[in-house]
């Protein structure tokens, strides 16, 4: 599993290199001038999100893939979206606030939350979720609550989980559906957003890799799979 993977990283980098220079981000967002080079991705707060955070996960993204990322100006969670009896806010409903909005031309649109929010699963109606994301789609939203006791007790294990998450749910955008191995970024939380976090290597496998290369043959996903 190695030695492939190893090649196969090899064989990105020789096909792949760097480009000498980034496009210059728009200066607004939904203001964008000219097409950039690379695919616009927004990075949307929804509610009041640490500004360290919004920054966090805008380079999370970076990093990971040739996409132009960028940090949108706060939106109010959408009044339809909020949930009385359980006072949190439903997910899809702030994918359909994301869909919504002007994001220029945002090939993906991610909405970044500290707020807690939940969706429909199998037969529970409400369901505390770490985040959600269109398979594909154009937008996904991802909530920090539930790491919220991390975020000043173990700043390095609180971003790593939310980095692990923000790939996680662009993951399902860009075409991934869960994974069966742990390690993956793409492995099903099962329920439990921590545990899955935790056992995460925080890099997409191989399998899921290659599909991302052919849904996006301009990106490189970075990064070493070691096997178990
Ligand atoms: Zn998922
Ligand atoms: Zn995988």
């Amino acid at each position: 599993m190695l030695g492939v993977w190893s090649l196969l990283t090899l064989g990105l980098l020789l096909g792949q290199p760097e480009p000498a220079t980034r496009p210059a981000p728009a200066e607004r967002f939904g203001q964008v001038d000219s097409a950039p080079s690379y695919p616009l991705v927004m990075v949307v707060p929804i509610g009041k999100v640490a500004p360290d955070l919004t920054a966090f996960i805008v380079e999370s993204v970076r990093r990971r893939f040739y996409f132009e990322v960028q940090a949108a100006p706060a939106v109010s969670p959408a009044a339809a979206a909020w949930y009385a009896p359980r006072k949190r806010w439903r997910a899809e409903r702030l994918l359909d606030q994301l869909d919504g909005l002007e994001a220029g031309d945002a090939f993906r649109v991610i909405g970044l939350t500290e707020l807690p929010i939940s969706t429909t699963k199998g037969e529970i109606f409400d369901w505390g979720i770490a985040g959600l994301g269109r398979l594909p789609g154009k937008s996904c939203v991802l909530t920090a609550y539930l790491f919220r006791g991390l975020k000043k007790k173990d700043r390095p294990h609180y971003l790593r989980y939310l980095e692990n998450l923000v790939l996680h749910e662009l993951g399902h955008t860009l075409g991934l559906d869960h994974c069966p191995l742990d390690r993956c970024i793409m492995a099903d939380a099962k329920g439990n957003a921590l545990r899955a976090a935790r056992a995460s290597s925080n890099e997409f496998c191989p399998r899921c890799h290659a599909k991302l290369q052919r849904w996006l043959r301009a990106s490189e996903v970075q990064g070493d799979w070691k096997s178990r």
